[in-house]
């Protein structure tokens, strides 16, 4: 059951411009109150000795892979970090975030500061996402608040999952002012790091004023990241559909690739031609491929947070896979649209830690991950921020917005307690 907790006080999304050295210590009473709640909540203590030892490979050879997505567009330093936090804490074996140096920086700090509060060895995988094309994962929201009616409800503010739309600038007469903490001038419009391209702002506003700015990621900016020691995995985003755009990308990244773990190619369903596709993408990456690779099954991206129905097309887009008898090696994990319904529906179609698909015993795991199971696991991105971001929101209105939550044990068992309510009933048995 999720908690139910309301936050009246209008908050500053704009913590932005503070920031933290390092980590400072976390006190023994976090500490131990972390610990107990861990081993109180049902789901993580039936499976503690499992799941305690298991490594992320292991995960995804066992079927209970989970990654945490932040966003390819999400570049909220302050947020990711409390987000990294919580989620190694419960258990994520990955974290995925924007091919940005400052965001991989924040992801590290999360998993080093949970680290330090659970003493736990094994820390989730590093992965950042690129795009070989346009891409709505890459892409941001746009509009001049000055070009806003005064007298508009401003619809745009109320849709938005990420609170990135903000008009706090702006008093009720229309002009800009200053907030009270003294110098900061906050901006009205998008807060360009914290939209993460969902585009639902730009439909409703009446008035047409949002347009979208689309981007690709830079592949030498990727290669150096990819060197770095603190990041193991790549995601490519990819249509599928055009392979000249995946060739080359895959060859500006050249050898770099050897530096990581594994390497995850995220699609959307393309129907009949998804296998071709799949396989094509294969036989590109092979000459270079020294580590696991995996498909990431964007079913209805970033939708997630919206409701039960949405998980339905990557439940659908797994099924189809796994049934498939050609398609090529890696492993296969949920995405877009997965929220808390996604386990029951992977369990409805029999695809949850099994290592055959119903009816079809000849179907096989692929031999060369030595998995065990058909599906390596799940990945949440839009629901998973939107639980912990309520608790996040209420710590900000109450503590400031660059607020630790380790800081605050009261939030951070809040969050941990919405995180593991996710994420264990994957991790369990
Ligand atoms: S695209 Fe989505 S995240 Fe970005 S401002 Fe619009 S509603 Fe918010
Ligand atoms: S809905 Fe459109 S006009 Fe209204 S505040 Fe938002 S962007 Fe401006």
């Amino acid at each position: 059951m999720a908690l139910r907790f309301f936050c009246n006080t209008k908050i500053s999304t704009h913590h932005h411009h503070h920031h933290h050295a390092a980590n400072q210590a976390v006190s023994e009473d976090v500490k131990s109150l972390v610990s107990n709640t861990l081993k109180k909540l049902p789901s993580l203590s039936s499976s503690s000795s499992s799941s305690s030892s298991c490594s992320p490979l292991q995960s995804l050879q066992r079927g209970n892979w989970v990654k945490l997505i932040c966003g390819a567009s999400f570049e909220d330093a302050v947020d990711i970090r409390n987000l990294s936090l919580v989620y190694t804490l419960s258990g994520v074996d990955c974290i995925d975030c924007a091919a940005d140096e400052s965001v991989v920086r924040a992801v590290n700090e999360g998993i080093e500061a949970a680290a330090e509060i659970s003493g736990v060895q094994i820390r989730p995988w590093v992965m950042i996402s690129v795009n070989d094309d346009k891409d709505l994962h890459f892409r941001k929201a746009e509009f001049d608040p000055e070009d806003c009616p005064v007298d508009c409800s401003r619809p745009c503010e109320i849709v938005c999952p990420a609170n990135a739309i903000s008009f706090q600038g702006k008093s009720e007469t229309g002009t800009s002012s200053n907030t009270n903490e003294g110098s900061t001038v906050l901006m009205d419009g998008v807060i360009t790091e914290r939209c993460y391209g969902c585009g639902r702002c730009l439909p409703v506003c009446p008035y047409d004023k949002i347009s979208e700015v689309t981007y690709v990621r830079d592949a030498a900016t990727t290669v150096d990241l990819i060197k770095r020691n603190d990041v193991d995995a790549m995601e490519i985003h990819t249509s599928g559909r055009q392979s000249a755009q995946f060739k080359d990308l895959w060859c500006a990244l050249g050898d770099s690739v050897e530096n990581l773990r594994l390497i995850a190619v995220s699609l959307p369903n393309g129907g009949d031609s998804t296998i071709s596709s799949m396989n094509e993408m294969f036989s590109i990456m092979k000459p270079n491929l020294q580590c696991f690779n995996l498909w990431q099954l964007d079913g209805r991206p970033m939708s997630g947070d919206i409701g039960r129905g949405a998980t339905k097309e990557t439940i659908d887009f797994a099924f189809q896979l796994a049934k498939a008898k050609n398609r090529p090696p890696g492993f296969l994990q949920l995405a877009g649209g997965t929220n808390a319904h996604t386990i029951d529906g992977l369990r409805k179609k029999g695809l949850f830690r099994t290592t055959s698909s119903t009816g079809d015993e000849t179907n096989t795991i692929n031999s060369s991950t030595s998995s065990q199971a058909l599906i390596g696991g799940i990945a949440y991105g839009g629901y998973a921020r939107k639980i912990v971001g309520r608790v996040l929101r209420c710590m900000q209105s109450e503590h400031g917005g660059a607020a630790r939550i380790e800081d605050h044990p009261e939030h951070l068992l809040m969050a941990l307690k919405e995180a593991v309510a996710l994420v264990g009933p994957v991790k369990s048995l």
